[in-house]
């Protein structure tokens, strides 16, 4: 064969190449629409009814060279890049994502804004015990001009013979406490069916990390009109966060905060590993505010200080952690909470490094 001849077949190549690309473009499109249209009818992006017929079109009308087996290889390369475009589309769609909606979501808790420049602190016990346990905190809280003050009523466990927490009994203190002071108050809840009666007794609804793909719970606190604190998962990645928090959104609460509070990796010189990076790829990715919550991330007090520091530099819209009047005898948790004394230093600090203004 000449190289004449070469040539003039690797033109030849090179057009049905190019005709190849418009082909495997238009049919992309196609699938677009057709994403679109199954999207409004709530139908399902995969259809394996439908698949099966097209790589039964394609072995019926195969002439060769190629075997049909590999013919038909490669056009499942195809449809699984064309499922994989829908799904970009989706994404790109998501009601939470910066992408939809460039400013920040602020949310007003009582006049508290979480979201905007000003970096707040949350702040608590981790288990409501008593109304004289939570008023002490709060009053300490009060007097250092913070008002976000967290409390678990419904405490997640990992034993069941260990403290479940005070439930309605744990409702009633934290709203008592809050009218009393003037305070915002943000409780776990744990199960869909305690949604509704918590409206009236707190400001912020938290969905614990054991709960983060607790659909139902999700869909639940999605469905109300009341700011939603949601707990990465401590092994989400952070499409599966950023999905979850979407359930709330299309359920019609818009009120959402994002709470890093580590993940579970093979390192156990903390309780988990704060994943500092999650803030801004949350950031970037979300137009939601961003919690740390320190306490659970590290589990140790000597490790309070500078991680909230680090959360503060890298732009967390707030910083949680736990207090309680006296941590040695708390019902959960006691080894990580700070006393009263030792958060006034926490918050001391904080200020003279010029990380918190709050
Ligand atoms: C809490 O904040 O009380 C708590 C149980 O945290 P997490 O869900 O992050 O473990
Ligand atoms: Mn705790």
């Amino acid at each position: 064969m000449s190289n004449e001849q070469l040539d003039q077949l690797r033109d030849q190549l090179d057009e049905v190449n190019l005709k190849l690309l418009d082909l495997i473009n238009e049919r992309a499109r196609l699938a677009q629409e057709i994403g679109q249209v199954k999207r409004k009818a709530g139908q399902n992006r995969f259809d394996p009814v439908r698949e099966r017929k097209m790589l039964d079109l394609i072995a019926e009308n195969n002439k060769g060279p190629f075997e049909t087996s590999t013919l038909q290889h490669l056009f499942k390369q195809i449809f699984k890049a064309s499922l994989e475009l829908q799904e970009d589309d989706n994404s790109k769609s998501l009601l939470v994502s910066r992408k939809k909606h460039p400013e920040d979501t602020v949310v007003d808790l009582k006049g508290e804004k979480v979201g905007n420049s000003e970096q707040k602190l949350v702040a608590g016990p981790c288990s409501v015990e008593s109304y004289e346990q939570v008023y002490e905190v709060a009053k300490a809280m009060k007097d250092q001009g913070l008002r976000l003050l967290r409390g678990g009523a419904y405490k997640p466990r990992t034993s069941p013979y260990d403290f479940q927490g005070l439930g309605q009994e744990g409702l009633e203190i934290l709203k008592r406490v809050g009218d009393e002071l003037d305070m915002v108050t943000i409780s776990e809840i744990v199960s869909p069916k305690d949604v509704e009666n918590a409206l009236e007794y707190i400001d912020v609804i938290q969905v614990g990390a054991r709960n983060m793909q607790n659909f139902e719970l999700l869909k639940e606190v999605g469905a109300v009109n009341k700011p939603v604190l949601l707990k990465r998962g401590m092994s989400a990645t952070m499409d599966e966060f950023v999905k979850a928090a979407e359930y709330i959104h299309a359920n019609g609460n818009s009120e959402i905060m994002l709470c890093e509070r580590g993940i579970r990796t093979y390192e156990n010189a903390t309780r988990n590993t704060l994943d500092i990076s999650a803030v801004p790829v949350l950031k970037q990715e979300t137009h939601l505010p961003v919690m740390v919550d320190v306490t659970h991330s590290t589990g140790r007090r000597d490790l309070l200080l500078p991680t909230a520091k680090a959360a503060f530099a890298i732009g967390a819209d707030a910083v949680m952690t736990e207090v309680h009047p006296d941590p040695a005898v708390a019902l959960s948790d006691s080894a990580q909470q700070m006393d009263i004394p030792t958060f006034d230093d926490f918050l001391g600090s904080l200020r003279e490094a010029g990380l918190f203004k709050g």
